[in-house]
């Protein structure tokens, strides 16, 4: 097989959400990442698509969601995204214990695995989310009220829960990912050059029934590519094994590509280029309601319609 080798790493994952106020308050305060993006999911533009990241949103930082105010909640199980894993300082898992047990945060629960230190919690809707305490040189966005020994510095890892890991570990290779570690009943890739948020973690659960997706779900995963010119290489590779890809999509803040994979999980492949500041200035970013061209005709309707959230 063709190693491709452009994949650098996750880019962003994608959620869904109930109530958007209680999603902005969660992310931008809890957790203290910066709203770097307030848009409508450019599919269905009367739902909000937010975005959480580091200052500038970087590939490998960038949380985000589709709120749906009157989504039910989702059933985990396989083939989706189990725990989407942000990465903190060496040391800092203490003071992330007391700030989550304060803010009433659920799931908390403290193990290691893969020789990391990990605080596994709740999101307000059940999300599965972890803190993994990690060496890592990003920088921190600490106007969120978190200082730099502590604050997220972006994705260390996600968490595949398949019923079978074969077909899906064997895309990861192909993606570029190595094999480099295994645990009960999971089994680690990294991708090596990437962007800090380097790890894919692969759960075989043969027992478990499907995820129904819902608030709290992973509605997919992005990994990054530099630009449109590696995007479309990895397009035509992964085409060439046959995989179903759809054409190169304008999200005004990176192209994206999508392919649904082996084990049910929906992948994405984005650029880097060309980023958040597009349409607004680092200082300002994720204020306003941007819309895209194709949807700027319905601003009226929906700074009427969508759920105010503060900035
Ligand atoms: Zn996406």
């Amino acid at each position: 097989m063709t190693d491709i080798n452009q994949i650098r790493g996750l880019h962003h994952v994608t959620s869904l959400a109930g109530s958007a106020s209680q999603n902005n308050a969660f992310f931008t305060q809890t957790l203290g990442l910066r709203r770097v993006k307030k848009t409508v999911n450019f599919d269905a533009p009367d739902v909000y698509h937010l975005y959480y990241g580091d200052e500038v949103g970087a590939p490998g930082s960038v949380m985000t969601y589709f709120p749906f105010p009157d989504i039910a909640r989702g059933r985990p199980g396989v083939g989706e995204v189990g725990e989407t894993v942000f990465s903190v300082p060496e040391g800092a898992l203490p003071f992330w214990i007391e700030r989550l047990e304060r803010a009433g945060v659920e799931g908390l629960k403290s193990d290691e695995a893969f020789g990391e230190r990990r605080l596994h919690f709740s999101g307000p809707d059940g999300d599965g989310f972890a803190l993994v305490e990690a060496r890592d040189g990003r920088a921190a966005w600490t106007q969120g009220g978190i200082d730099e020994d502590h604050a997220i510095r972006g994705f260390h890892s996600a968490s595949l829960r398949l019923r079978d890991d074969g077909a899906t570990a064997e895309l990861l290779k192909f993606m570029g990912y190595r094999e480099i570690d295994k645990a009960e009943g999971a089994r680690r890739f990294a991708v090596p050059d990437g962007n800090g948020a380097d790890f894919i973690d692969v759960e075989t659960l043969p027992n478990i029934a499907p995820a129904r997706q819902g608030a709290g779900s992973v509605h997919h995963i992005a990994f990054a590519v530099p630009d449109r010119a590696a995007q479309l290489e990895v397009r035509k590779a992964l085409m060439d094994t046959g995989y179903q890809v759809t054409p190169v999509i304008d999200r005004d803040y990176f192209w994206a590509i999508y392919f649904r994979t082996p084990g049910g999980v929906l992948f994405e492949v984005a650029t880097d280029e060309p980023g958040f500041d597009r349409d607004e200035d680092t200082a300002h970013l994720g204020q306003a309601l941007k819309l895209p061209k194709q949807h700027a005709h319905l601003r009226e309707k929906l700074e009427k319609f969508l759920e105010p959230i503060p900035n």
